[in-house]
């Protein structure tokens, strides 16, 4: 409640990839939605322990990472001998584990705005700020409606405005304007056969974007501390899984409202 973080900010404002709810993103703030452990989320995780240094006690705390019967038992699940043979990859190329060099899990605050904001960079060495993502592809591009052109992952996500966010405040505490890159691993694997072929990126994000993205998290941020203050209401998007489990019939609708904006 007394941050405004990057993924706080994108629950209410969402990313072009994903629409933002602000009834869903207060009701988050107030401890209401039970939040889920999927087993994408789990080999992101399982990788970003690895970087940190802090497997053994993820792996102590994941039972779940490991098979327990037949065979297989006591060894990793696939997915996670998948995520080993990521990190195995990223180990191999001496640019990449450069990016990744520096301290972990650097948490800092600022203001933008005059609003408290408060971000944790996986990687920092002094002289550039590194955020490690596993994604599917690196090369996968995306449509987005109402730009009407492709974007790539970073843009897609809001990598570039994480990017943005976390450049002004390491700014703000050290006087240093840093570039951002994302150390990207891929999970792309053969079909068939299931064999692990991750790709690996070093992406720069560049500044031109991140100042763009800075004006707009500027901007949107007023709001989202207004919301957290409760000067204003939170808007239903009416498409989240929250509103569709708090959703109150208020009657019945035509059936030419179910082809609308959905
Ligand atoms: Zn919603």
């Amino acid at each position: 409640m007394q941050y405004v973080s990057v993924s706080q900010y994108k629950d209410f404002n969402g990313t072009t990839g994903k629409l933002g709810c602000e009834a869903y993103a207060m009701a988050k703030l107030r401890g209401e939605v039970e939040e889920v452990s999927t087993t994408p989320l789990l080999v992101g995780s399982y990788v970003d322990a690895y970087f940190e240094g802090t497997l053994p006690t993820f792996s102590a705390q994941h039972p779940e990472i490991f098979s327990s019967r037949g065979k297989t038992a006591g060894e990793l699940k696939a997915e996670y001998k998948q995520a080993s043979a990521m990190i195995d990859r990223a180990e191999k190329d001496k640019v990449f584990m450069q990016y990744m060099a520096g301290d972990k899990q650097v948490i800092m605050t600022g203001e933008i705005n005059g609003i408290p904001v408060k971000i944790k960079i996986d990687s920092c060495d002094g002289k550039r700020i590194t955020d490690l993502k596993t994604v599917k592809s690196v090369t996968e591009t995306f449509y987005a409606k109402d730009l009407g052109q492709r974007l790539n992952f970073c843009e897609w996500w809001g990598y570039d405005l994480q990017g943005a966010v976390y450049r002004e405040i390491y700014r703000q505490n050290t006087g240093k304007l840093l570039p951002f890159y994302i150390c990207a691993i891929s999970k792309d694997k053969t079909s068939p056969g299931n064999i692990p072929h991750p790709r690996i990126k070093v992406i720069e994000i560049p500044p031109m974007v991140m100042d763009e993205k800075l004006a707009e998290f500027q901007s949107n941020i007023i709001k989202v501390q207004r919301l957290k203050d409760g000067e204003i209401e939170p808007l239903r998007c009416e498409v989240c899984d929250y509103c569709a489990d708090t959703e109150v019939l208020d009657g019945p609708i035509s059936m030419d409202m179910l082809m609308g904006e959905i």
